[in-house]
């Protein structure tokens, strides 16, 4: 079938349509035309595959990576930097239009200055194979692990130290481990690093205990990469999560530190912080700048993570407090609280709904930087009860961030809306939008 793109779906993949069918076609830009065949249908679309390119957009790049087409970390290698950023403006302008009915002018979208190489978190999975131990990301389609020598959205150290574990490890003979036999030790590692500090934290993680040759691998990573400021061990048997509850600190403090801005946050192997931080920190000043806080404002910042919103906004206020599920997180936040000597806020561990169903007290600005589901229902009523004088919202999805603000309208005058790259190659948005009580 000869087809036209016309239109992105939210994960980038080209939408054609066809009479009153809609067909995604991975791999093909608004304007491209090509032959594709159908290969599997869908309730409402279908998905199509290119088998012949009968035009090319001028938008259309070659990946850089030599995995982008089996790994499916990133989306959208194959555009421009320029055209990623048109798709995601419109992705956020589309959805306030489509889905909150909402007419507003979306600013221009807030560019990343490293659209590679630009995070600051690394985790890879272990698998086997005849060579020996291989380290990577799960293949898009089959799930198997992809052989990954270096990922180019993530900081090259990172990339360099897991490769020096995979060979020190294969050197050593551990396996990986295999669920299907129940056999093998390493499951993942995960680097994280301090971009301001330099500081690198290693975590090995394990299906058991029985970290063979463990002084031999530690001093020849130290070694060789001097930045590792600590390395854990953890053992994880869980399917679902990565990163274990329980640290053996096998090298430093079992912490790394960042700086943001004139703050130092503590990072824990479980602790939230932002994987792309000089754009983080450009919109936690976006944030700021929009909800110009005054020395009388009391500030709710729901959904804290370890304290970044609530340090910054603390400097401009009466007083924050901060609402977080994760104790660990909290922990972390008042940690860092103490180490930049601020005392105007408090960290509560709650849900951030409970807390505002059974609040009491008025705050002056409600920042919400809610995970990818956006606000519940109960919030929303609670907000409305409150009436804050203004309330800014940090969404990482454009479409519940839409729903949100179809409920909030009725209250507020939405007076702007940002969009952030935070997230270049992969097609996540982050925005910031400013509401004023009517
Ligand atoms: N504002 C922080 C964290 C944002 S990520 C920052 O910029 O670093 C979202 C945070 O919401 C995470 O820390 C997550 O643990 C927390 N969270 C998720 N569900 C929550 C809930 N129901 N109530 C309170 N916090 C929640």
């Amino acid at each position: 079938m000869k087809v036209k793109a016309v239109d992105y779906a939210h994960d980038g993949r080209g939408v054609v349509k066809t009479g009153k069918d809609l067909v995604f076609v991975p791999n093909l830009l608004i304007g491209e035309e090509a032959e594709i065949t159908i290969r599997s249908n869908k309730k409402n679309y279908s998905i199509g595959e290119v088998k012949n390119y009968l035009s090319l957009s001028k938008e259309r790049v070659t990946p850089p990576c030599m995995y982008y087409q089996q790994c499916g970390g990133c989306q959208l290698q194959h555009m421009t930097y320029e055209h990623q950023l048109e798709m995601k403006q419109k992705r956020v302008s589309d959805a306030l239009k489509h889905i909150a009915k909402l007419y507003v002018p979306v600013d221009d979208i807030i560019k990343s200055t490293s659209p590679f190489e630009y995070r600051n978190k690394i985790q890879m999975a272990f698998a086997n194979t005849k060579e020996g131990l291989i380290a990577g990301f799960y293949q898009a389609k089959t799930k198997k692990v992809l052989n990954i020598n270096t990922c180019l959205i993530e900081h090259e150290e990172g990339n360099q130290v897991i490769q020096t574990l995979k060979i020190l490890l294969d050197s050593y003979h551990v396996k990986a481990y295999d669920p299907i036999t129940k056999k093998g030790w390493i499951k993942h590692a995960v680097v994280k690093k301090g971009i301001y500090t330099n500081e690198l934290m290693l975590i090995i993680i394990s299906q058991t205990e029985g970290f063979k040759k463990q002084p031999q691998i530690i001093s020849a990573l130290i070694q060789k990469h001097p930045n590792i400021k600590t390395i854990i061990h953890q053992v994880n048997p869980s399917i679902y999560k990565v990163i274990g509850d329980k640290d053996h600190i096998i090298y430093g403090d079992g912490f790394i530190h960042d700086t943001l801005g004139e703050f130092t946050f503590k990072i824990k192997p479980q602790s939230f912080y932002q994987v792309n931080p000089p754009q983080a920190k450009k919109l936690y000043d976006l944030a700021l700048e929009l909800a110009k806080i005054n020395k009388q404002d009391t500030v709710l910042d729901a959904y804290s993570g370890v304290g970044t919103i609530s340090l910054f906004a603390s400097k401009k206020a009466k007083h924050v407090t901060g609402v977080e599920l994760i104790e660990d997180a909290v922990s972390d936040a008042n940690y860092n609280a103490t180490i930049n000597h601020i005392d105007n806020v408090k960290f509560v561990c709650a849900d951030a709904e409970t807390f505002m169903v059974s609040n009491q007290s008025h705050f002056d600005i409600v920042i919400v930087d809610p995970p990818r589901d956006g606000l519940k229902p109960s919030f929303i009523e609670s907000i409305k009860a409150m009436k804050p004088k203004k309330m800014v919202y940090i969404s990482c999805e454009p479409s519940s961030l839409a729903r949100d603000l179809m409920q909030l309208k009725t209250l507020f005058h939405v007076k702007k809306v940002v969009p952030v790259d935070m997230f270049s190659q992969t097609y996540h948005v982050e925005s910031v939008s400013l509401l004023e009580l009517k």
